[in-house]
């Protein structure tokens, strides 16, 4: 299967959740048996040698391939989550979004300065999310940190707003 077919596979739901937005549903992915495996082949090849000990997933659909890349490169999973929603103590970061502010947490004994860090999401739009992920993970001053989406929105340039030298891979570009 080449990154053509997966491509095509995305199912894009226009005007949702508002209107103007071109949603991106990674679910028709996901569902196939085939196209999951061969996303979980492509993290895998990106990422088996690079040392990495932790996989940090994004709420929510970072929760998906995220621990399934953690198992097959043999790191831990760790959740990044909206307010509220870790039951043990955490620290937070909030970023500013189009309308508003938005706030992320991660548990306060997730990372250690010995960790390798892989932060994963399903779509780089703006940015804002993981950059937000980013420097909150910066907090425990991991040895190294790895940015990996399933899809790239290029029209929006979202890798603008991250540090020149960040490790940032895409599987698919749209
Ligand atoms: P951003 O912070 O703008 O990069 O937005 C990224 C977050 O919003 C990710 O967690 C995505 O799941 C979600 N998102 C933003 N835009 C889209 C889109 N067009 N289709 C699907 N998900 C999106």
């Amino acid at each position: 299967m080449n990154r053509e077919e997966l491509k095509n596979a995305v199912r894009n739901i226009p005007d949702f959740p508002i209107p103007g937005v071109q949603f991106k549903d990674v679910t028709t992915l996901f569902k196939d048996a085939d196209k999951l495996r061969e996303l979980s082949d492509l993290l895998y090849e990106t990422y088996k040698d690079k040392g990495i000990t932790k996989v940090v997933g994004i709420e929510s659909r970072g929760f998906i391939m995220g621990p399934v890349l953690a198992t097959r490169i043999g790191a831990g999973f760790v959740p990044i989550r909206k307010p509220g929603k870790l039951p043990a103590e955490t620290v937070e970061i909030s970023y500013a979004k189009e309308y508003g502010t938005d706030t992320i947490q991660i548990h306060k004994d997730a990372i250690s300065a010995e960790d390798t860090v892989l932060i994963h999401d399903d779509l780089l739009a703006t940015g804002g999310t993981m950059r937000a992920a980013v420097d909150l993970v910066k907090m425990f001053s991991p040895k190294d940190i790895y940015v990996s989406f399933i899809i790239e929105l290029k029209d929006l340039d979202g890798r603008k707003v991250f540090d020149a030298g960040t490790k940032i891979d895409s599987i698919l570009e749209m």
